[in-house]
């Protein structure tokens, strides 16, 4: 009989490969075929052992990334072919990573399919920039939304920013000046605190900070390059309130 395909949705994380998970390393040691975004940091492409196929579906200048439907039937025929394949994506599969169509196009295929989650943008570059996401004292919800371009006057993003609240932008980089007009006609306050994180988790990574109203200013300013987050809330403020506490501290044990 022949050897049954199967599809692995994996996530890469955020860039760094200790950030894998041991599933995801494991399955990237032992790949015959990775099938892989442009958004994979090649540290993690590395772990890929020189025998396995390394496909890209990345953008190049020369073409524009595969369509889904492509990237789909590339994943199906592979594995009807009895191999197991590795689809590699950033962050995680299941946040703006498309993981869903693909599952569900294996699923019609009737191919067996397992995802491997992986740790999303917004958790990595968080936890490198020291941000917490939620606080006792400063946020209880938090929430992921994409920024890109395509639909995002439609997007109701009320009530999702503001006190207590940590917004987190995906794709936002381009339209930010849109992104401030939109939450601040919701109402929320100019001098809303905010953290834009370039490259996050990774050894280039920015941190840069700012108020909602200066958002456009200080991505055209700092020429903040993709793939980068912004993160709106009191919680990016935080450390600077940690450094002030820290020099009262040291000033109180001097006198
Ligand atoms: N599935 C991915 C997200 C893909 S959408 C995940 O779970 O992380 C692509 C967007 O993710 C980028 O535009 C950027 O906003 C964000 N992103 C991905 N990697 C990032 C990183 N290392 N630092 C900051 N933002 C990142």
């Amino acid at each position: 009989m022949a050897r049954q395909g199967k599809i692995w949705l994996v996530g890469a994380g955020p860039g760094d490969p200790e950030l894998l998970t041991l599933r995801a390393a494991r399955l990237l040691a032992g790949a015959e075929i990775v099938v892989h975004d442009g958004l994979v940091d090649p540290a993690v492409l590395t772990l890929v052992p020189r025998s396995a196929r390394l496909i890209s579906v990345a953008k190049s200048r020369a073409r524009q990334t595969l369509p889904q439907e492509d990237i789909n039937a590339l994943l199906i025929r592979h594995a009807r072919a009895g191999r197991e394949v590795v689809r590699l994506k950033g962050g995680d599969p299941f946040i703006f990573g498309r993981g869903g169509e693909e599952l569900e196009a294996a699923r019609a295929a009737r191919i067996p399919v397992e995802v491997v989650p992986g740790i999303t943008a917004a958790n990595g570059a968080a936890a490198a920039a020291q941000i917490a996401l939620t606080h006792r004292d400063a946020s209880s919800i938090v929430s992921f939304v994409a920024g890109q371009c395509k639909g995002l006057a439609e997007q109701d993003w009320a009530g999702l920013a503001g006190k207590g609240r940590t917004l987190v932008i995906y794709m936002g980089v381009a339209t930010a000046a849109q992104i401030a007009e939109k939450l601040m006609a919701d109402g929320l306050a100019p001098d809303m605190p905010l953290a834009v994180v370039e490259n996050g988790a990774r050894a280039t990574m920015r941190v840069l900070r700012g108020l909602l109203a200066g958002l456009p200013d200080l991505v055209a300013r700092e020429a903040v390059v993709s793939p980068a987050l912004i993160v709106i809330g009191e919680v990016t403020a935080r450390d600077d309130l940690a450094i002030t506490h820290i020099v009262a501290e040291a000033a109180s044990c001097v006198s």
